[in-house]
């Protein structure tokens, strides 16, 4: 199988990208390396004869048509992803996101023959009070700029599917945690600074609460997907990726203070993100009666991905920029200063 996967030096693009050269596909891994983009999330797949990287843009229509006219699939990974960043700067969002996804579509439709496989998130169901989970058909309700750029890419998806009869597989994954995340990142961000021993800025009263799933477990949820849809049907088809397991954000910073050794103390309550969702849940049924089912727990996860960021600053030092440390001190400098806790070394 020949397959396309945009975004594949991103976190969770680094790892479809390796699991998929792992089963035997011949992966494309189209990546504009914006921020986000980090080689070395690849580098050790690098020069393998099923492997090959193409630096592009998913909104450039003369590069993508080519690219997926030899694809039996497209695997849409490629995005701006931070929440935060969206509230600064949305047109940037909806380029990519939405322009993007259309671009991909218009590709796909002129050389007719690629499933598309694109990755949305249960954020655009907006925060849902407990207990509810959303199911596939829950309406949307998207709050953030991100999360509206990901709701009209999903209504773009609907429109081709009906309209043009285009075969489509759209997964919306949880929160995703592990290896190679960037380190503005909630889970890398709280990990490198209890490494360093400097304030970790929690939103609001850190009672935010979302469901988290290790990346290795959506890697292999990708693969399944992209394995079973040449088979598929014509028309749009969504899936859910999700772990059931609901953890508060205060908890999961406690956890990672406890991994580090780092006084709990440092978990500092700023300043909460302005619009930000309280509870996300999503309903994975449909996915585990394909045979899938989240490998690895909260608990074992976040260790090994203590772990893995104590030994691999190599990999993730690569992403820590000048332009992200103008973004650390413009999200976050203020609000420490606010709540008092000094403003870390990092940040001056
Ligand atoms: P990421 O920010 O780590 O990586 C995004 C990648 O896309 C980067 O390599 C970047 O260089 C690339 N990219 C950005 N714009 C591009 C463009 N115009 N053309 C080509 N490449 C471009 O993102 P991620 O966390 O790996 O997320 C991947 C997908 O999964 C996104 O669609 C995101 O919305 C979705 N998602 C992520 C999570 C999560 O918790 N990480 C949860 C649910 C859904």
């Amino acid at each position: 199988m020949r397959v396309l996967v945009t975004g594949g030096c991103g976190f969770i693009g680094s790892h479809v990208v390796r699991a998929l050269v792992g089963a035997g596909s011949f992966v494309t891994n189209l990546d504009l390396l914006t921020y986000a983009g980090n080689p070395a999330n690849v580098a050790d797949i690098e020069g393998h004869p099923r492997y090959r990287f193409v630096h592009g843009d998913i909104c450039d229509m003369h590069t993508v048509k080519d690219l997926v006219a030899e694809s039996d699939v497209v695997v849409n990974l490629a995005a701006e992803t931070h929440v935060d960043r969206s509230i600064a700067s949305p047109a940037s969002f909806v380029q990519t996101d939405v322009g993007g996804v259309v671009c991909l579509l218009e590709a796909i439709r002129e050389t007719g023959r690629a499933h598309l496989v694109h990755m949305s998130t249960d954020e655009v169901f907006g925060s849902l009070p407990f207990p509810e989970a959303a199911g596939e058909d829950t309406p949307f309700n998207p709050t953030s700029p991100y999360s509206a750029s990901k709701a009209g890419a999903e209504l773009q998806l609907r429109s081709h599917a009906a309209t043009y009869g285009m075969s489509i597989t759209v997964l919306r994954c949880c929160n995703v945690y592990g290896p190679n995340q960037h380190v503005e990142k909630f889970v890398p961000l709280f990990v490198t600074r209890a490494f360093a021993r400097e304030p970790m800025p929690l939103y609001g009263d850190g009672l935010h609460e979302r469901e988290w799933l290790h990346v290795h477990d959506v890697a292999t949820a990708v693969q399944l997907i992209a394995g079973m849809v040449p088979f598929q049907q014509p028309g749009l088809t969504a899936v859910h990726v999700g772990s059931g397991r609901r953890i508060p954000n205060l908890t999961v910073a406690r956890m990672i203070c406890a991994l580090t050794g780092c006084p709990a103390d440092l978990i500092t309550h700023v300043d909460d993100r302005p619009g930000h969702d309280r509870r996300y849940a999503i309903e994975s049924a449909r996915l585990r009666s394909l045979g899938w089912s989240p490998r690895i727990s909260f608990e074992e996860g976040i260790a090994s991905t203590v772990a893995w960021y104590a030994a691999n600053a190599a990999v993730w030092g690569q992403a820590v920029s000048d332009e992200h440390l103008a973004f650390s001190r413009r999200q976050y400098g203020d609000r420490l200063r606010r709540a008092g806790a000094g403003v870390a070394r990092r940040l001056q």
